[in-house]
């Protein structure tokens, strides 16, 4: 192919043209991203960069000493597949290769709106927003008790702005870990001065104040809306690429999508995991660094093994470093190493007795030494494996 051009200039689309270039690729990369800034990365933006403690994000990346060509505030609109053609806020495109990383968007709050004071956290332009109401110490209300909420409450909290979480499930991250293991976690938030209030619905929301539906009325300097995100590919709905029910674009193992000399990676595709023996859809910045170097390799021809990355993420929160490596399901056995009420423990997903995840907080060695494991498909012995003084590798 001569000219590669890639739409979205987040993670994935970044790492994408740059890997395109380390991989030897000396045709055009034209970059496409919605947004005007100078593409960043999004990890900081609940985090430092909240607090003020940074700047910005911007991707350390020459863009014009790697000759990559950045397109900035142009969206793109629908793909013509059999003329190769993007279509964009600034015209057509023409491709050989088309990459899409558009990522994903937060999901709103049905009837928040045009709300004044409620808030996303997904862009430079939402942390930019909400840097003034920690500043000033609003009372917030967050909505969702996910990685973010739980990021932006740390954030809010060493600010010093009271917070209350508001999360819909019986505790927090209810959607990716059993009880047993966000049961701790829910302390966390009482313990840094936060409350969390849990089994409670959003009624509405008003300018100052969140009303649950059990009458009660939370005031609000600000509203944080937490509560997930979705693939970015409603543009593509006629383009007749295949869709999941996510809304993500549905890529095979080499991250090839459905539609000829066209890939996805990142936050908006799913791929099939030989892992784990199902597709999975990944919202983590280690997917979107990965992911991007199996779709460059495709593209320069090197015929690639399959894409079936040990899913990796990390999350800071109320003083503590959360990571988690692989991907479990109810069905495998877990297992506990060290006291969850103490600062440091870590938990073992296994299916017969090969590892296939764990969460450590605040024992990074455990999920270095453990994510190799996984990768390995190592069988462990689980009472070896429970007792947290022996090394992960050595179980
Ligand atoms: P995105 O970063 O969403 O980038 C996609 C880009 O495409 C966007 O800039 C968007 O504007 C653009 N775009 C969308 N549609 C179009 C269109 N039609 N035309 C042109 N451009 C378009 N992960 C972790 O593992 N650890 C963390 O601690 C962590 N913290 C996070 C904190 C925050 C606040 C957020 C929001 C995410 C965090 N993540 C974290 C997740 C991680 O940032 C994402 O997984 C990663 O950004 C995904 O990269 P991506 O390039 O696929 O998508």
């Amino acid at each position: 192919p001569r000219r590669v051009v890639v739409v979205g200039a987040g993670m994935a689309g970044v790492q994408t043209a740059v890997a395109l270039r380390e991989q030897g690729f000396t045709g055009s990369v034209v970059l496409i991203g919605a947004e005007p800034h100078q593409p960043y990365d999004r990890p900081p933006l609940s985090k430092a960069v909240l607090l003020g403690k940074a700047e910005d994000s911007a991707f350390d990346v020459d863009f014009e000493a790697l000759g990559l060509e950045l397109r900035l505030g142009c969206e793109a609109l629908a793909v013509r597949p059999e003329e190769h053609v993007l279509d964009t806020s600034a015209g057509p495109v023409p491709y050989d290769v088309l990459v899409l990383a558009t990522g994903a968007e937060p999901i709103r709050l049905p009837g928040s709106e045009g709300v004044p004071g409620v808030h996303l956290l997904r862009t430079l332009d939402d942390a930019a927003r909400l840097r003034p109401v920690l500043a000033a110490r609003h009372d917030v209300v967050v909505v969702g008790a996910g990685w973010i909420g739980a990021e932006f409450a740390t954030a809010a909290r060493e600010a010093g702005c009271a917070v209350t979480v508001v999360e819909a499930a019986d505790r927090p991250l209810a959607e990716v870990l059993p009880a047993e293991v966000a049961a701790p976690m829910a302390a966390w938030y009482a313990d840094s001065g936060a409350e969390l209030r849990t089994r409670a619905r959003v009624a509405r929301v008003e300018p100052g104040a969140v009303v649950l539906d059990d009458g009660s009325r939370l005031p609000a300097g600000a509203v944080v809306v937490g509560i997930g995100a979705r693939p970015a590919t409603a543009w593509l709905a006629a383009s007749g690429i295949g869709l999941g029910e996510h809304g993500e674009i549905l890529a095979d193992d080499h991250l090839r999508t459905g539609l000829p000399d066209v890939y996805a990676v990142g936050d908006c595709a799913s791929f099939p995991s030989g892992r784990y023996g199902e597709r999975l859809l990944v919202h983590h910045w280690d997917n979107a660094l990965q992911g991007p170097r199996t779709v460059a390799a495709n593209v320069v021809g090197e015929a690639p093994a399959p894409y079936d990355p040990v899913p990796y993420f990390w999350s800071e929160q109320f003083g503590r470093f959360v990571q988690y490596a692989g991907h479990h399901t109810a069905a495998d056995t877990l297992l506990w190493r060290g006291d969850a009420t103490g600062p440091a423990w870590s938990v073992c997903w296994l299916r017969g007795r090969r590892l296939v995840a764990l969460l450590a907080v605040g024992r990074p060695r455990d999920l270095a030494q453990g994510r190799r494991l996984v990768e390995a498909g190592t069988e462990m012995d689980p009472e070896l494996l429970a007792d947290p003084a022996r090394p992960l590798k050595t179980a």
